[in-house]
Parts: structure tokens; C-alpha cells; sequence
């Protein structure tokens, strides 16, 4: 290799590392949307900035020069992703800012061999003890500049959504976190078909359905009825948000005659036949107005 080449490749930004990103900033764009508009369904609505963080130090130490020639040199929380017309979009925060302090907060990464979250751990929760008090005063160093930025307050269905890359085709909910693989964000076909799967996940959230489990025990029928509970609420949450409700049944009619759904069917979930026609009982409600929305605050 030249060493024109050499230097070219060294310097370069991963193509894996960015279309990650694009895939993340989607994720954050869908999730906020639903979150932010359907704050009437979520009794206990929380601020959130719409943005996604990461940090050299939850990476392996054999990919951290990738991860900063891809995103930035430095350690710390950094800005994976910001949703559109989120709060944070409208601070000015942008994709690949290091965040140095958040409130009172002062935001770093001491990198160690073994990864670690503890960085995005420490600047969610800056985020949101800062905004539970008010609009949150932000630095960060974007290129060799540091700049203050102001995030105004503004509550939305709880829910921390976290991208992670995955051959495996997987959406979970632990009742304040959404999680989605790439793999699984790949079957979809529109952002219509992507705001179902959040939105299922994120109402088995709303709706708390992991204490409850807990509570009554994840028998078969306990999980199946929560499952139902799910998909009412996320075809809903959908419309709510201006995504075409219809979406859902087209989703599954396609996913689910697939040889395996991954955790969405894992034999607590209902037959793919009774899904689709669930989920287009639902979609057919709503459209007919026979669902009373309520008025979004
Ligand atoms: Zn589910």
C-alpha cells in the first residue's frame, strides 16, 4: 500500500460505524415522534431531549481508533444521534458533539481495557435530573470548540430507546428502556412499519406490563394477554403520532410468514393469522373514528 493509501484508509471514517449512526438517528426520529405525541396515553410523562448517546469506552480497546476517526478523537459521552424536531435539535446539539458537562454535572471517561457503559450511564442521568428541573444548560467541544447550548424542558411517554448492532432480530421492553437490533430495524419496509415495532415495545412500557408480570408470573396466557394489550395500544400510539395505523397488519402480514420472528413470536404470541386480523380490527377502528382519541397536550 502507498502511503497516500495508507494515510487515506487511517483517516478515513467506518462505513459499518456510520450507517449505524443514520440507523440510529431514525430510531431516535420514530421513537421521539411517538413518544412526544402521545404524552395523553402516559400518565407519567417525563422530560426528554430526543437524543441518543455513546462513548469511546463502551468499545472494545481494538476498535476505539475506528470509533474516534469515525466519530471524533476524545473520551467521554458523545452524541450518537439527535431526533428531528426533538429538544435537543432545537438546542443546536448535533451528531458527534463530546459532551463535557450537563447542569451541574461535569461529564469524562477514564478508559479502561474491559468496555463499559458507565459514560452513557452517568450523562443520561445528568439529562435527566437536569431536566426534571428545568431547561438544561449543556457544554460541549465540537472540533477544537467548546459551546454552551440550552435544551428546553418538554415531557414525552418515558421511554430511553437504545439502537444496538445485532444479526439477531430482536425488540425488547424492560418498562423504561426500548431496545431494538439493527437486525430487526432491517425487516422493516417504511418508517411506518419501524414505528410499530417501537411502539409496541414502548407500550408494553406505558402500560408497565414487566411489574406486572412480575406480579402475576409469566405464565403463557398472562404474556399472551399482555402481548394483545400491545398491539391495541401501539396501533393507537401510531396513529396518534401521524403514522399510517395500517402499517402494523402490513408489517406482520410480510414478517410474520417468515420462518422465524425472533422474540416477537417466541410461542406466547398469538398465531400470525389472528395478529394481522387483530391489528386490523384496530387499524379499522381508529380510521372508522370509533376510537375517541384523546386531544394531544
Ligand atoms: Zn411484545
Amino acid at each position: 500500500m502507498s502511503i497516500f493509501l495508507y494515510l487515506a484508509a487511517a483517516l478515513s471514517a467506518d462505513p459499518g460505524f456510520l450507517a449505524l449512526q443514520a440507523m440510529d438517528n431514525r430510531v431516535m426520529t420514530i421513537g421521539y415522534r411517538l413518544a412526544s405525541r402521545n404524552v395523553a396515553h402516559c400518565p407519567n410523562a417525563v422530560p426528554n431531549s430526543g437524543v441518543s448517546f455513546h462513548s469511546l469506552g463502551q468499545y472494545g480497546p481494538e476498535e476505539r481508533s475506528r470509533v474516534a476517526r469515525t466519530f471524533g478523537q476524545g473520551a467521554g459521552p458523545r452524541v450518537m444521534a439527535v431526533a428531528k424536531n426533538s429538544p435537543a435539535e432545537k438546542a443546536g446539539l448535533l451528531p458527534n458533539d463530546l459532551i463535557l458537562a450537563a447542569g451541574d454535572a461535569r461529564l469524562g471517561e477514564a478508559l479502561t481495557p474491559k468496555p463499559t457503559m458507565d459514560a452513557v450511564l452517568r450523562v443520561r442521568k445528568a439529562f435527566a435530573a437536569g431536566l426534571a428541573q428545568g431547561p438544561l444548560s449543556v457544554r460541549v467541544k465540537r472540533g477544537s470548540a467548546e459551546k454552551e447550548l440550552m435544551i428546553p424542558r418538554h415531557p414525552a411517554c418515558p421511554s430511553t430507546i437504545e439502537l444496538f448492532p445485532s444479526s439477531k432480530r430482536e425488540a425488547a421492553a424492560d418498562g423504561n428502556m426500548l431496545q431494538i437490533s439493527s437486525a430487526m430495524v432491517e425487516q422493516t419496509q417504511s418508517d411506518d412499519e419501524l414505528a410499530f415495532i417501537l411502539a409496541h415495545e414502548m407500550a408494553h412500557n406505558i402500560l408497565q406490563h414487566p411489574a406486572r408480570l412480575d406480579r402475576i408470573g409469566r405464565k403463557k396466557a398472562n404474556i399472551l394477554a399482555t402481548e394483545i394489550e400491545a398491539d391495541k395500544l401501539a396501533v393507537r400510539l401510531m396513529a396518534d403520532a401521524g403514522y399510517d395505523p395500517f402499517a402494523a397488519a402490513r408489517f406482520w402480514a410480510r414478517y410474520g410468514r417468515g420462518p422465524k420472528h425472533g422474540i416477537l413470536s417466541d410461542g406466547t404470541h398469538m398465531r400470525s393469522k389472528d395478529r394481522v386480523e387483530l391489528l386490523l380490527t384496530e387499524a379499522g377502528k381508529i380510521e372508522a373514528g370509533k376510537i375517541v382519541r384523546p386531544t394531544a397536550q
